[in-house]
């Protein structure tokens, strides 16, 4: 399905006629890691095009492909870069770091008790009254509803089942619900890179 829906925005690609109109801020940088996968999917490990810039002069990264808008300076002229590569590999840490973003996308935006995506908030499993604390163990995705309903309750006592125990996720786990979210912005240069990265369906 994931499939699908990148081939579905990549058609939406601007021809690369468009680039030299293009401004500079519309020219975010995809970066790879020294493996040339990206270094993650979501949000999609992209840099401001000055970011970028200057860790080509630091000799940083690698310049694979190129917008064909240019920047110039007095001491600059040079196509801004649409993806790069790092040239020193950075090893992903193994487990992601407890945060909003992060629960929801383990919980893939959707409310652990019903399924709706909006509006979405954090309900606490076991209520901080009851000695709950505020762990990937304890932190669900609830949407403000289920939020309201369940109150200062355990499960159990509202009677409202959890669609799956919250557990800590490792990073690779968080970056295969990442797939599921393709960006909004995809350059015609970055498809390669994300493309084939792509898990075949049968
Ligand atoms: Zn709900």
């Amino acid at each position: 399905m994931f499939h699908a829906d990148l081939i579905e925005r990549t058609a939406r690609f601007r021809s690369s006629a468009e680039d030299p109109l293009r401004s500079p801020s519309a020219c975010p940088t995809l970066v790879l890691n020294a493996d040339f996968t990206p270094l993650s999917y979501y949000p999609l490990s992209v840099w401001p095009w000055q970011t970028a810039i200057k860790a080509v002069f630091l000799d940083r990264v690698s310049i694979i492909a190129s917008y064909e808008r240019a920047v110039h300076s007095p001491s600059l002229d040079m196509k801004i870069p649409s993806v790069i590569a790092l040239k020193q590999f950075v090893k992903p840490s193994a487990f992601p770091p407890f945060t909003r973003f992060n629960v929801f996308l383990r919980d893939r935006f959707a409310c652990q008790y019903c399924g709706r995506t909006e509006p979405l908030t954090f309900d606490h499993v076991v209520p901080r009254r009851l000695g709950g604390r505020t762990t990937w163990e304890n932190i669900v995705t609830a949407c403000a509803p289920c939020n309201m309903k369940k109150g200062g309750r355990t499960p159990a006592q509202a009677r409202m089942m959890l669609h799956l125990a919250p557990v800590r996720p490792t990073s690779w786990q968080l970056q295969q619900h990442g797939r599921c979210y393709p960006p909004n912005y995809l350059h015609e240069t970055w498809r390669d890179w994300l493309y084939w990265d792509v898990e075949l369906e049968e």
